[in-house]
């Protein structure tokens, strides 16, 4: 890994597997369903924040849940869960209860299936959790941007910033109608409208200085605003961390 890899991740967390209950369905806006899991099988979640994340498990109906990751390993030969990734929206140390915000979208998948469904009572094989990205503290501003599934990433690292952090949000949803608040001033870019991510940025007045940009969402959009912030904008790779959240036309990615 590299020092510049260090400095932006913090480290390993060991890696567990929790099998928990929902205990709460939140429809945050229309096309965004909040699941809360927990209990006390949760006390020793190491949750670090910003965009850390988990594998969710989606075992077929009808199979014996594993409780352990060295379970699941074992009949890994015969029963192979579907498996995705999710940003860890809040963790609560003393309550032991977990935020995961999923966004609904129209095509099958297993993960925003089960979350179109979910309800209290029903089971979560949450595994991880994954490194989570720290800002540069010597950076002059940053610059967040993402569409709706990383939004919750995006409040999890406006929640670890310092107050007095200068940012610039940029985040593409639907419409209004999927808007959610946040402690900061966002540009919020409505597809409907037929306004991309890099095209809202590119039109931005941005800050002088140097930024530490964290960027998620659909592969192509990744690609095409890493593109406008490197050749258009002038920034350094070591500047800009864009994550491919999802691919459109593919399946768990
Ligand atoms: C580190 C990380 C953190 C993530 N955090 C979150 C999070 O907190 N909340 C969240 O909702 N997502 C999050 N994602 C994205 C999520 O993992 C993907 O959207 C995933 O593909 C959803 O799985 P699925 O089973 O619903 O659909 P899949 O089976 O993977 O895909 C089925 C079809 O749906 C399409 N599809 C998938 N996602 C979307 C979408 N958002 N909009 C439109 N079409 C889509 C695919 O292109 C495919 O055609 C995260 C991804 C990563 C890598």
């Amino acid at each position: 890994m590299s020092t510049n890899a260090v400095r932006r991740r913090s480290r390993r967390q060991e890696t567990g597997l929790w099998r928990v209950p929902v205990l709460r369905v939140d429809q945050v806006t229309p096309r965004l369903t909040r699941v809360t899991v927990g209990g006390d099988t949760l006390a020793g979640f190491d949750y670090a924040g910003t965009d850390q994340n988990v594998m969710l498990y989606f075992y077929p109906e009808g199979v014996t849940l594993p409780d352990t990751l060295a379970d699941a390993r074992a009949r890994w030969s015969t029963v192979r869960p579907l498996t995705r990734t999710y940003t860890v929206r809040r963790y609560d140390a003393d309550t032991h209860e977990l935020d995961v915000d999923f966004v609904l979208h129209d095509a099958p998948g297993p993960a925003s299936d089960w979350a179109k469904h979910a309800a209290p009572g029903d089971e979560l094989i949450l595994v991880g959790p994954s490194p989570a990205y720290q800002p540069d503290p010597t950076a002059d501003w940053y610059l967040l941007a993402g569409d709706e599934t990383a939004l919750p990433a995006i409040a999890a690292i406006l929640d670890a910033l310092p107050g007095d952090a200068v940012t610039r949000v940029f985040v593409e949803v639907d419409d209004a109608t999927e808007e959610q608040p946040l402690p900061v001033p966002v540009t919020w870019v409505h597809r409907a409208q037929g306004v991309t991510l890099a095209a809202a940025v590119a039109a931005a007045d941005l800050p002088d200085g140097r930024v530490d940009a964290w960027l998620a969402g659909e592969r192509t959009a990744m690609v095409t605003l890493r593109a406008h912030l490197l050749d258009d904008r002038g920034l350094d790779r070591r500047q800009v961390r864009p994550t491919t959240y999802w691919r459109r036309g593919e399946t768990g990615i």
